[in-house]
C-alpha cells in the first residue's frame, strides 16, 4: 500500500497515552494497522513511556503507589500496544472491522444527499465516527469545520483542495479548512470520518438537512 498522508506524532503519541476521544481513536487505530511506518513511530513512543514508568519504580515508589498507577492506567482507554498489521479480507481493516461488526453489508445506510451514503458508528459524545460511501465522482457538499475532522480512506479515492488521498491516506482538516471532497472516477470511495463538531455547510440544502442526518 502506497501512503502518502500520514498521522503527525502528536496524534499518535496522544493516542498511546489514551487522550483522543474514541472516535478519532478508532481512526488512528485503522490507519496504524495499515501503515508501517506509522505503527514503528507509535512502537517508539511506547518505548519511551515504557522506560519513563519503568524509571518511576525504581526512583521513588513504593509497591502498592505503582500497583495503583498500573491500575489507573489499565482501567483508562490507554493503549499500551500499536495496533497490530491488519489482514485486509474485506474493506473494513482490523480495529474497525471489529468496532463496526464485520462488513459494510452489516451496518445502516442512510443518503446524505447527491447519492453520498453514510452509516454512524457508536461512539462517545465528544466526537461522532462514521463512514462514508461516495460514488464515483460525486462530491460531499462544500464545508468547513468547526473543530476537527480525521478523514481515512478505506477505498477507492477522493481528491479536495488540498490533495489527493487514496487507500490508507488520512486527511486532518481543522477550523481553518473549507474544502469539497470529489471521489475520483473509477471506483467508489468508502472512507471513516471522525468530527469532534458539528461541520458546518455551505449550501443551504444541506444545513437544513444536517440536524436530520448529523454530519
Ligand atoms: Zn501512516
Ligand atoms: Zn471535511
Amino acid at each position: 500500500m502506497n501512503i502518502r498522508h500520514h498521522l503527525s506524532d502528536d496524534i499518535l503519541m496522544a493516542y498511546s497515552a489514551g487522550e483522543l476521544p474514541e472516535a478519532f481513536g478508532l481512526v488512528v487505530a485503522t490507519h496504524v494497522s495499515m501503515c508501517d511506518e506509522c505503527r514503528a513511530r507509535m512502537e517508539s513512543f511506547e518505548a519511551v513511556g515504557g522506560a519513563v514508568l519503568a524509571g518511576a519504580d525504581s526512583v521513588a515508589m513504593g509497591k502498592d503507589s505503582l500497583a495503583a498507577t498500573m491500575a489507573l492506567i489499565k482501567s483508562g482507554t490507554q493503549h499500551d500496544k500499536a495496533p497490530a498489521p491488519t489482514r485486509r479480507a474485506g474493506i473494513f481493516p482490523g480495529p474497525l472491522a471489529a468496532y463496526a461488526g464485520g462488513g459494510p453489508e452489516s451496518l445502516k445506510w442512510r443518503r446524505v444527499g447527491g447519492g453520498v451514503r453514510q452509516a454512524i458508528l457508536p461512539s462517545s459524545e465528544e466526537a461522532s465516527a462514521r463512514l462514508l460511501h461516495i460514488p464515483a465522482g460525486a462530491a460531499v457538499p462544500d464545508h468547513g469545520h468547526r473543530g476537527l475532522e480525521m478523514t481515512l480512506v478505506l477505498q477507492g479515492a477522493f481528491r479536495d483542495e488540498a490533495a489527493q488521498f487514496g487507500p490508507g491516506d488520512v486527511e486532518i482538516a481543522t477550523d481553518a479548512d473549507e474544502h469539497t471532497p470529489v471521489a475520483e472516477p473509477g471506483e467508489d470511495c468508502i472512507c471513516l470520518a471522525a468530527t469532534d463538531a458539528p461541520l458546518r455547510f455551505n449550501a443551504l440544502l444541506p444545513r437544513l438537512a444536517q440536524p436530520f442526518f448529523r454530519i
